[in-house]
Protein backbone atom coordinates (compact mmCIF):
# COMPACT_ATOMS: atom_id res chain seq x y z
CA UNK A 1 0.00 0.00 0.00
CA UNK A 2 1.22 3.47 -0.85
CA UNK A 3 -0.15 6.92 -0.18
CA UNK A 4 -0.48 9.03 -3.31
CA UNK A 5 -0.56 12.74 -3.72
CA UNK A 6 -2.71 14.63 -6.18
CA UNK A 7 0.03 15.17 -8.74
CA UNK A 8 0.76 11.48 -9.05
CA UNK A 9 -2.89 10.67 -9.46
CA UNK A 10 -3.08 12.99 -12.47
CA UNK A 11 0.07 11.63 -14.07
CA UNK A 12 -0.73 7.96 -13.87
CA UNK A 13 -2.52 6.36 -16.82
CA UNK A 14 -4.39 3.13 -17.29
CA UNK A 15 -2.61 0.00 -18.40
CA UNK A 16 -3.68 -1.32 -21.78
CA UNK A 17 -3.77 -5.00 -22.61
CA UNK A 18 -1.10 -4.74 -25.29
CA UNK A 19 1.10 -2.39 -23.33
CA UNK A 20 4.36 -3.65 -21.88
CA UNK A 21 4.72 -3.43 -18.13
CA UNK A 22 4.14 0.07 -16.88
CA UNK A 23 6.92 1.28 -14.63
CA UNK A 24 5.95 2.20 -11.10
CA UNK A 25 5.81 5.97 -10.77
CA UNK A 26 8.58 7.50 -8.64
CA UNK A 27 7.92 8.32 -5.00
CA UNK A 28 5.89 11.53 -5.04
CA UNK A 29 6.89 14.70 -3.27
CA UNK A 30 4.32 15.45 -0.56
CA UNK A 31 2.50 18.44 -2.04
CA UNK A 32 -0.96 18.78 -0.56
CA UNK A 33 -1.00 15.78 1.66
CA UNK A 34 -2.47 12.39 0.93
CA UNK A 35 -5.32 12.28 -1.59
CA UNK A 36 -5.94 8.60 -1.14
CA UNK A 37 -4.47 5.13 -0.79
CA UNK A 38 -3.45 3.20 -3.85
CA UNK A 39 -3.97 -0.53 -4.37
CA UNK A 40 -3.47 -3.03 -7.17
CA UNK A 41 -6.68 -4.98 -7.81
CA UNK A 42 -6.55 -8.79 -8.02
CA UNK A 43 -8.29 -8.78 -11.45
CA UNK A 44 -9.13 -5.25 -12.55
CA UNK A 45 -11.87 -3.47 -14.46
CA UNK A 46 -12.05 -3.88 -18.23
CA UNK A 47 -13.63 -0.96 -20.06
CA UNK A 48 -15.48 -0.96 -23.41
CA UNK A 49 -12.23 -0.49 -25.30
CA UNK A 50 -10.71 -3.52 -23.61
CA UNK A 51 -8.36 -1.52 -21.42
CA UNK A 52 -7.65 -3.01 -18.01
CA UNK A 53 -7.78 -0.61 -15.06
CA UNK A 54 -6.11 -2.22 -12.09
CA UNK A 55 -5.00 0.61 -9.84
CA UNK A 56 -7.64 1.74 -7.39
CA UNK A 57 -7.34 4.80 -5.16
CA UNK A 58 -9.48 4.65 -2.03
CA UNK A 59 -10.30 7.30 0.53
CA UNK A 60 -11.09 6.60 4.17
CA UNK A 61 -14.71 6.00 5.13
CA UNK A 62 -16.61 8.97 6.55
CA UNK A 63 -19.89 9.53 8.37
CA UNK A 64 -21.63 9.45 4.99
CA UNK A 65 -20.44 5.89 4.46
CA UNK A 66 -21.63 4.83 7.88
CA UNK A 67 -25.05 6.09 6.79
CA UNK A 68 -24.84 3.98 3.62
CA UNK A 69 -24.22 0.90 5.72
CA UNK A 70 -27.02 1.74 8.12
CA UNK A 71 -29.53 2.44 5.32
CA UNK A 72 -32.46 0.07 5.63
CA UNK A 73 -32.62 -0.38 1.84
CA UNK A 74 -29.10 -1.79 1.93
CA UNK A 75 -29.62 -4.00 4.97
CA UNK A 76 -31.30 -6.75 2.97
CA UNK A 77 -28.54 -6.88 0.41
CA UNK A 78 -24.88 -7.00 1.37
CA UNK A 79 -24.02 -6.91 -2.34
CA UNK A 80 -25.98 -3.69 -2.87
CA UNK A 81 -24.36 -2.14 0.18
CA UNK A 82 -20.87 -3.02 -1.03
CA UNK A 83 -21.70 -1.37 -4.38
CA UNK A 84 -22.80 1.86 -2.70
CA UNK A 85 -19.86 1.88 -0.32
CA UNK A 86 -17.29 1.32 -3.06
CA UNK A 87 -18.89 3.91 -5.35
CA UNK A 88 -18.59 6.37 -2.48
CA UNK A 89 -14.98 5.57 -1.49
CA UNK A 90 -13.20 4.82 -4.79
CA UNK A 91 -11.59 8.09 -5.80
CA UNK A 92 -10.11 6.74 -9.00
CA UNK A 93 -9.89 3.45 -10.87
CA UNK A 94 -7.04 3.41 -13.38
CA UNK A 95 -7.82 6.33 -15.69
CA UNK A 96 -11.42 6.63 -14.47
CA UNK A 97 -12.10 9.43 -12.00
CA UNK A 98 -14.89 8.92 -9.47
CA UNK A 99 -16.40 5.70 -10.80
CA UNK A 100 -20.20 5.45 -10.80
CA UNK A 101 -22.24 2.93 -8.77
CA UNK A 102 -22.83 1.07 -12.07
CA UNK A 103 -19.10 0.64 -12.43
CA UNK A 104 -18.65 -0.45 -8.80
CA UNK A 105 -21.42 -2.97 -9.39
CA UNK A 106 -19.78 -4.38 -12.51
CA UNK A 107 -16.44 -5.01 -10.78
CA UNK A 108 -15.48 -8.62 -10.20
CA UNK A 109 -16.45 -9.95 -6.78
CA UNK A 110 -12.78 -10.72 -6.17
CA UNK A 111 -11.93 -7.02 -6.58
CA UNK A 112 -14.94 -5.88 -4.57
CA UNK A 113 -14.06 -7.97 -1.52
CA UNK A 114 -10.44 -6.96 -1.82
CA UNK A 115 -11.43 -3.26 -1.82
CA UNK A 116 -13.79 -3.79 1.10
CA UNK A 117 -11.00 -5.28 3.22
CA UNK A 118 -8.65 -2.43 2.25
CA UNK A 119 -11.33 0.14 3.06
CA UNK A 120 -11.55 -1.13 6.60
CA UNK A 121 -7.76 -1.29 6.82
CA UNK A 122 -7.14 2.33 5.77
CA UNK A 123 -10.00 3.67 7.92
CA UNK A 124 -9.37 1.88 11.22
CA UNK A 125 -6.09 0.03 10.77
CA UNK A 126 -5.53 -3.66 10.01
CA UNK A 127 -6.74 -5.10 13.34
CA UNK A 128 -10.37 -6.16 13.54
CA UNK A 129 -12.16 -8.16 16.18
CA UNK A 130 -14.02 -11.14 14.71
CA UNK A 131 -16.41 -13.60 16.30
CA UNK A 132 -16.82 -17.21 15.23
CA UNK A 133 -19.17 -19.80 16.62
CA UNK A 134 -18.66 -23.52 16.34
CA UNK A 135 -21.25 -25.20 14.07
CA UNK A 136 -21.23 -28.26 16.35
CA UNK A 137 -21.43 -26.96 19.95
CA UNK A 138 -22.14 -23.25 19.26
CA UNK A 139 -19.25 -22.16 21.50
CA UNK A 140 -18.11 -18.76 20.27
CA UNK A 141 -14.62 -17.35 20.17
CA UNK A 142 -13.31 -13.88 19.54
CA UNK A 143 -10.18 -13.48 17.46
CA UNK A 144 -8.17 -10.55 16.25
CA UNK A 145 -7.96 -10.54 12.45
CA UNK A 146 -4.97 -8.77 10.97
CA UNK A 147 -6.45 -7.68 7.63
CA UNK A 148 -3.04 -6.76 6.25
CA UNK A 149 -2.19 -10.47 6.41
CA UNK A 150 -5.18 -11.74 4.42
CA UNK A 151 -3.68 -13.58 1.41
CA UNK A 152 -4.31 -11.95 -1.99
CA UNK A 153 -3.99 -13.73 -5.33
CA UNK A 154 -3.53 -11.42 -8.30
CA UNK A 155 -3.55 -11.97 -12.04
CA UNK A 156 -0.22 -11.32 -13.66
CA UNK A 157 0.46 -7.80 -14.92
CA UNK A 158 -1.73 -6.80 -17.87
CA UNK A 159 -3.37 -10.23 -17.97
CA UNK A 160 -7.05 -10.28 -18.94
CA UNK A 161 -9.14 -12.61 -16.80
CA UNK A 162 -9.87 -15.87 -18.58
CA UNK A 163 -13.09 -17.77 -18.20
CA UNK A 164 -13.00 -20.46 -15.56
CA UNK A 165 -13.15 -23.94 -17.09
CA UNK A 166 -14.05 -26.81 -14.77
CA UNK A 167 -13.67 -30.50 -15.62
CA UNK A 168 -16.20 -32.56 -13.69
CA UNK A 169 -15.78 -36.16 -12.56
CA UNK A 170 -19.40 -37.28 -12.58
CA UNK A 171 -20.79 -34.74 -15.03
CA UNK A 172 -24.33 -33.67 -15.81
CA UNK A 173 -26.69 -36.20 -17.40
CA UNK A 174 -29.23 -34.49 -19.64
CA UNK A 175 -32.36 -36.62 -20.05
CA UNK A 176 -33.37 -34.73 -23.17
CA UNK A 177 -30.32 -35.71 -25.18
CA UNK A 178 -29.36 -38.81 -23.19
CA UNK A 179 -25.82 -37.44 -23.01
CA UNK A 180 -23.54 -36.69 -20.08
CA UNK A 181 -21.55 -33.46 -20.14
CA UNK A 182 -18.32 -32.94 -18.23
CA UNK A 183 -16.91 -29.50 -19.05
CA UNK A 184 -18.39 -26.28 -17.71
CA UNK A 185 -17.19 -22.76 -18.51
CA UNK A 186 -17.90 -19.80 -16.22
CA UNK A 187 -17.11 -16.10 -16.06
CA UNK A 188 -15.77 -14.76 -12.76
CA UNK A 189 -18.70 -13.53 -10.62
CA UNK A 190 -19.31 -9.77 -10.49
CA UNK A 191 -21.28 -7.46 -8.22
CA UNK A 192 -24.14 -7.60 -10.73
CA UNK A 193 -24.31 -11.38 -10.33
CA UNK A 194 -24.20 -11.09 -6.54
CA UNK A 195 -26.96 -8.51 -6.41
CA UNK A 196 -29.19 -10.61 -8.65
CA UNK A 197 -29.00 -13.68 -6.40
CA UNK A 198 -29.40 -11.80 -3.10
CA UNK A 199 -33.05 -12.72 -2.52
CA UNK A 200 -32.47 -16.42 -3.24
CA UNK A 201 -29.39 -16.51 -1.01
CA UNK A 202 -31.33 -14.99 1.86
CA UNK A 203 -33.94 -17.73 1.62
CA UNK A 204 -31.47 -20.56 1.19
CA UNK A 205 -27.68 -20.13 0.92
CA UNK A 206 -27.31 -23.40 -0.97
CA UNK A 207 -29.82 -22.32 -3.63
CA UNK A 208 -28.11 -18.94 -3.67
CA UNK A 209 -24.87 -20.66 -4.57
CA UNK A 210 -26.62 -22.55 -7.38
CA UNK A 211 -28.15 -19.33 -8.68
CA UNK A 212 -24.77 -17.58 -8.67
CA UNK A 213 -23.12 -20.48 -10.51
CA UNK A 214 -25.96 -20.47 -13.05
CA UNK A 215 -25.56 -16.73 -13.65
CA UNK A 216 -21.84 -17.18 -14.27
CA UNK A 217 -22.24 -20.28 -16.46
CA UNK A 218 -21.34 -19.59 -20.10
CA UNK A 219 -21.47 -23.11 -21.53
CA UNK A 220 -21.81 -26.67 -20.35
CA UNK A 221 -20.40 -29.23 -22.77
CA UNK A 222 -22.42 -29.18 -25.99
CA UNK A 223 -25.74 -28.32 -24.34
CA UNK A 224 -27.52 -25.82 -26.66
CA UNK A 225 -27.93 -22.29 -25.25
CA UNK A 226 -31.73 -22.44 -25.12
CA UNK A 227 -31.66 -25.74 -23.25
CA UNK A 228 -29.10 -24.37 -20.82
CA UNK A 229 -31.30 -21.38 -20.09
CA UNK A 230 -34.31 -23.64 -19.57
CA UNK A 231 -32.35 -25.73 -17.07
CA UNK A 232 -31.34 -22.60 -15.14
CA UNK A 233 -29.89 -23.09 -11.69
CA UNK A 234 -31.54 -26.54 -11.52
CA UNK A 235 -28.53 -27.96 -13.32
CA UNK A 236 -26.45 -27.45 -10.17
CA UNK A 237 -28.97 -29.31 -8.04
CA UNK A 238 -28.30 -32.35 -10.20
CA UNK A 239 -24.53 -32.25 -9.82
CA UNK A 240 -22.91 -34.54 -7.28
CA UNK A 241 -21.55 -32.81 -4.20
CA UNK A 242 -18.03 -33.66 -5.37
CA UNK A 243 -18.59 -31.90 -8.70
CA UNK A 244 -20.25 -28.98 -6.98
CA UNK A 245 -17.20 -28.63 -4.74
CA UNK A 246 -15.02 -28.67 -7.89
CA UNK A 247 -16.97 -25.77 -9.35
CA UNK A 248 -16.87 -23.92 -6.05
CA UNK A 249 -13.10 -24.39 -5.72
CA UNK A 250 -12.50 -23.18 -9.28
CA UNK A 251 -14.61 -20.06 -8.80
CA UNK A 252 -13.37 -19.24 -5.30
CA UNK A 253 -10.33 -20.96 -3.86
CA UNK A 254 -8.19 -21.18 -6.98
CA UNK A 255 -9.31 -17.84 -8.38
CA UNK A 256 -7.78 -14.37 -8.01
CA UNK A 257 -8.97 -12.38 -4.99
CA UNK A 258 -8.72 -12.28 -1.22
CA UNK A 259 -8.87 -15.52 0.70
CA UNK A 260 -11.69 -14.87 3.17
CA UNK A 261 -11.65 -18.41 4.55
CA UNK A 262 -10.51 -19.27 8.05
CA UNK A 263 -9.56 -22.64 9.48
CA UNK A 264 -10.61 -22.60 13.12
CA UNK A 265 -10.46 -24.97 16.06
CA UNK A 266 -13.32 -24.75 18.55
CA UNK A 267 -12.14 -23.90 22.05
CA UNK A 268 -15.13 -25.82 23.47
CA UNK A 269 -15.27 -29.19 21.70
CA UNK A 270 -11.98 -29.13 19.82
CA UNK A 271 -13.58 -29.63 16.39
CA UNK A 272 -11.97 -27.99 13.40
CA UNK A 273 -14.26 -25.96 11.18
CA UNK A 274 -14.14 -23.52 8.31
CA UNK A 275 -15.63 -20.03 8.34
CA UNK A 276 -15.33 -16.85 6.30
CA UNK A 277 -13.88 -13.77 7.95
CA UNK A 278 -16.50 -12.21 10.20
CA UNK A 279 -17.12 -8.62 9.08
CA UNK A 280 -19.71 -7.70 11.71
CA UNK A 281 -17.23 -5.28 13.35
CA UNK A 282 -16.44 -3.67 10.01
CA UNK A 283 -17.34 -0.21 11.35
CA UNK A 284 -15.98 -0.70 14.87
CA UNK A 285 -12.41 0.40 15.51
CA UNK A 286 -10.37 -2.18 17.41
ZN1 LIG B 1 -17.41 -26.70 19.35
Amino acid sequence: MRILDRKEIEVEAATTIEAPEVEAPPEPPALRGPAGFEFELPIGYIDEDGRVHRTAVLRKMTGKDEAIMADRRNRNSAARMITELLASCIVRLGAIERPTPQLAQSLYSADRYFLLIKLREITFGPDMEANYSCPTCKESQTLNEDLSQVPVQRLEDSAVPDDVVVELDDGFFDRTSGETYYTARFHHPTGVDEERVTAVTRENPSFGKNALMARCLIEFGAIPKARLEALGSGIFNELTLGDRARVDAALNENAPGVDMRRELTCSGCGRRFQATIDLSNFLTPS
